[in-house]
């Protein structure tokens, strides 16, 4: 049997940061480690960020147009808190997915 590690396929390299890497240095969509962990630093910071924003917008709409009594101020601050959750973790996703797109494999 050939030794698959000794056999070059050619020039393998990460289809984001475009350095020559060794096939099992690469996932299945030929991005290298590096690139995986800086994209879900970005796509974390994405969704903070979006999250912190929506969160922030309908805390200022329930304050400004809602007027809440101090009874449901409670229920409200749980709305705002499930709405930068959500909204931090779809952005997350979108934001991951949107790079693997952008630096597919071609
Ligand atoms: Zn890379």
């Amino acid at each position: 049997m050939a030794d698959h590690d000794d056999h070059r396929l050619g020039d393998l390299y990460c289809a984001r940061c475009r350095e020559t890497r060794s096939a099992p240095e690469l996932d299945r969509n030929l991005w290298c480690e590096f690139c995986l962990s800086e994209a879900r630093r970005i796509a974390a910071r994405t969704g903070y960020v979006a999250g912190g924003i929506l969160g922030l917008g309908l805390a200022a709409w329930i304050w400004l147009v809602q007027r809440p009594s101090d009874l449901v101020v409670g229920g409200w601050m749980a709305t705002v808190v499930a709405a930068f959750w959500l909204g931090s973790r779809i952005s997350r996703e979108i934001s991951f997915g949107a790079q693997r797109y952008k630096h597919r494999p071609r």
